[in-house]
C-alpha cells in the first residue's frame, strides 16, 4: 500500500504526549512512533486525579501497578466528595463514588431508599464505597491481581513523576523515538496534509499521522490546520487556579477521594498523596481577585492540613480558557489533550478524554490515507458529543445550589444553562435520570452519576414509576452488610502504600 499509515509523529511531551506514545506503541506495535518535545516549553504540570479507565490504560501499556504507585507517589481515588456545594454549611457534603449498582437496579434501589425515609446519604445506601471512603481505606488488598479491586477505583498521582515514568517506559521499553526540539512550522503535501514538522534545530520530521499534544497552544490543530475554538465560558465561568503542594506528616491518613470544597466564587481541590497534598483554588476572575483567591487557599490549608506552614506557601497561578475545538481531527492531524480543549477540572475529565481519544484511534486506526476522512468525521462527531455532555454534567453541580453569593446566583441564571441540560432538568422534575437520557453505551457520565449529584444536592427526584419493592429493600440491607465486611477486610490507604514503599521496586527502568 503506497499510502499506508506507518509513522505516527507526536508533538508534545506532557501527559497527553507520553500517554499517546505509550498507548499507541503498545496497541500498534508495527507502527513507528516519534515524539517531539520543546525543551524550552514546560508542561502544565498539574492533572493529578484520574478515572478508573487509567487501570486498563496502564495494564495495556505494560506497567505493573506496584511500579506505577511507587514511581508516581500515587494513591487510590474512589470518587469525588463535594463539600459546601448545596448551601455552604459545614455539614453540607455528598460523594460521587466511582462504584454504582448495575444500571437496571439503580431506580429500584433509589425508590427503596426514599421509601425507607432517606436514612443517611443516597450514596451510602446504594454502594459500600461510601463507607470505604469515609474510613480512608484502599479499594483493594495487596494479594489481589494488578489493577483488580473490591471496588472501582482510579488514582491520585504526581503529574511530573507520571510523565517521567511514561517517557522512560515509552523510550526504553516500547521503542518510541524522542526528539527534544522546538517545532516551528510544517511542510505540506499536495492534498494539504501535514508532510513534516520543521524544527528550530534539526532535520524536518516527516510522518503519516500527526498527534497535536502541544497543550493549550494547539500549534498543529489550530495553528496549522485552522480548527476554530468553541468558547464555553458562558456556561463554565472558572478560568484561574492557584495550586500548592503541602507536605504531610508521616503516617497521616490518605483520603480515598478528591475533596472539592465550594467557596464564594469557585471551589478548592484537595488531593492526598502519600507524601503531600495537592491543593488548589479554582475561581472565576470575573468574580474574585487573585489576592482573595490566595487568601481562601491559605485559609483552607491552615484549617485542613495539620502542621502546614502556610506562610511558606507560594501558589502557582494557572490561567485557562474554557472551551474546545470545533474539530479534533483535521486531515492527518488529531488533537489530544489540552490542545483539544479544557474545562475546569471538577470531575477530572481531561486525562480520561485523552485515554478515550487514544482508544477511539487505536480501535479504528486508519491503515491508509484513503479511510482517514471517514474516521475523522466519526471521531469529530463522537468527541463533540462527549464535550457537550461534560460541559452539561459539570454545570449540573452548580444549578441546584442554594448558595447566595453573586457567583452562585449567576451560575443558576437560566441563560447560562445549556438547552439540553435545561430540558433534562425539566424532565427530572417528573422522573429520575435514566438511560433514556444517556443512550450511548460508552457515556462518560451515565445516569448514575447524575443521580448521585441530584440526590447529593438535595434535589427531589420523583420515582413515581418505581413502586418500592421488598426485594430492593433487602438489597439495601445486603449493601450495608457488604460495607461492614469490606471495612473489616480492606487496609487503610496509608498502610497499603507505606508497606509498598518499604519494598524495593521490582522492575525500575534506569533513568
Ligand atoms: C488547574 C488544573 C488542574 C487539572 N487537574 C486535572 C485533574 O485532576 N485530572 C485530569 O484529568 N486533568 C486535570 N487537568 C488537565 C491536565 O493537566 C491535562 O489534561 C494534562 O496534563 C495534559 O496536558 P497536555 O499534555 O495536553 O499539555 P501540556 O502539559 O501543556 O504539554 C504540552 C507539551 O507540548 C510541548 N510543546 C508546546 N509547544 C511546542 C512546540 N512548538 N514544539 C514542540 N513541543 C511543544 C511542550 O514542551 C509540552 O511538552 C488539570 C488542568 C489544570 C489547568
Amino acid at each position: 500500500m503506497s499510502n499506508a499509515v506507518q509513522h505516527i509523529v507526536i508533538v508534545g511531551g506532557g501527559t497527553a504526549g507520553w500517554l499517546s506514545a505509550c498507548l499507541l506503541a503498545a496497541r500498534l506495535p508495527a507502527k513507528r512512533i516519534t515524539l517531539v518535545e520543546a525543551p524550552d516549553i514546560p508542561t502544565i504540570g498539574v492533572g493529578e486525579g484520574t478515572w478508573p479507565t487509567m487501570r486498563e490504560t496502564l495494564s495495556v501499556i505494560g506497567i505493573a501497578e506496584a511500579e506505577f504507585l511507587s514511581e508516581c507517589d500515587a494513591a487510590f481515588k474512589q470518587g469525588s466528595r463535594f463539600d459546601r456545594w448545596r448551601d455552604g454549611s459545614a455539614t453540607d457534603s455528598y460523594l460521587h463514588p466511582f462504584s454504582a449498582p448495575p444500571a437496571a437496579e439503580m431506580l429500584s434501589l433509589a425508590a427503596a431508599w426514599q421509601a425507607g425515609g432517606q436514612q443517611g446519604p443516597f450514596a451510602a445506601a446504594i454502594t459500600p464505597q461510601h463507607a470505604v471512603c469515609a474510613a480512608n481505606l484502599a479499594p483493594r488488598q495487596r494479594t489481589m491481581p494488578d489493577y483488580g479491586g473490591a471496588l472501582n477505583y482510579g488514582y491520585h498521582l504526581d503529574a511530573g513523576k507520571f510523565a517521567a515514568l511514561l517517557m522512560r517506559h515509552a523510550t526504553k521499553r516500547l521503542g518510541v523515538r524522542h526528539i527534544a526540539a522546538h517545532v516551528t512550522g510544517v511542510t505540506r503535501a499536495a492534498n494539504g496534509d501535514i508532510e513534516a514538522l520543521l524544527l528550530r534545530d534539526g532535520e524536518p520530521v516527516a510522518g503519516d499521522l500527526f498527534l497535536d499534544c502541544s497543550g493549550q497552544a494547539g500549534i498543529l490543530i489550530a495553528g496549522e490546520c485552522g480548527a476554530d475554538w468553541i468558547d464555553r465560558s458562558d456556561v463554565s465561568f472558572n478560568d484561574r487556579a492557584l495550586a500548592v503542594q503541602v507536605p504531610v506528616q508521616p503516617g497521616s491518613p490518605i483520603a480515598a477521594q478528591t475533596i472539592s470544597t465550594a467557596h464564594e466564587a469557585g471551589w478548592l481541590w484537595d488531593i492526598g498523596l502519600p507524601t503531600r497534598r495537592g491543593i488548589g483554588c479554582v475561581y472565576a476572575s470575573r468574580f474574585l481577585s487573585d489576592e482573595s483567591a490566595e487568601a481562601i487557599l491559605k485559609a483552607y490549608v491552615a484549617a485542613n492540613v495539620p502542621g502546614a506552614d502556610v506562610s511558606g506557601l507560594t501558589p502557582r497561578k494557572l490561567s485557562f480558557r474554557t472551551g474546545h475545538r470545533d474539530r479534533f481531527w483535521i486531515g492527518n492531524c488529531i488533537a489530544v489533550g489540552l490542545s483539544a480543549g479544557f474545562i475546569e477540572p471538577l470531575e477530572a475529565s481531561a486525562i480520561v478524554l485523552i485515554e478515550l481519544s487514544l482508544k477511539a484511534l487505536a480501535d479504528n486506526f486508519p491503515q491508509t490515507r484513503a479511510s482517514m476522512d471517514i474516521h475523522a468525521a466519526r471521531f469529530n462527531e463522537l468527541f463533540r458529543y462527549r464535550w457537550d455532555r461534560v460541559v452539561e454534567f459539570l454545570k449540573l453541580h452548580y444549578v441546584p445550589s442554594q448558595r447566595s453569593e453573586p457567583y452562585w446566583q449567576a451560575q443558576r441564571a437560566p441563560e447560562t444553562i445549556p438547552p439540553r441540560l435545561a430540558e433534562c432538568l425539566a424532565l427530572w422534575r417528573e422522573q429520575s435520570p435514566s438511560a433514556w437520557d444517556f443512550p450511548r453505551i460508552d457515556e462518560m457520565f451515565p445516569a448514575a452519576s447524575h443521580q448521585y449529584v441530584l440526590h447529593g444536592m438535595g434535589v427531589p427526584v420523583p420515582l413515581a414509576g418505581e413502586p418500592p419493592s421488598p426485594a430492593a429493600a433487602a438489597r439495601l440491607g445486603d449493601i450495608s452488610a457488604k460495607a461492614r465486611a469490606l471495612a473489616a477486610a480492606l487496609p487503610t490507604a496509608r498502610d497499603y502504600l507505606d508497606r509498598l514503599a518499604a519494598q524495593v521496586p521490582a522492575a525500575r527502568i534506569p533513568a
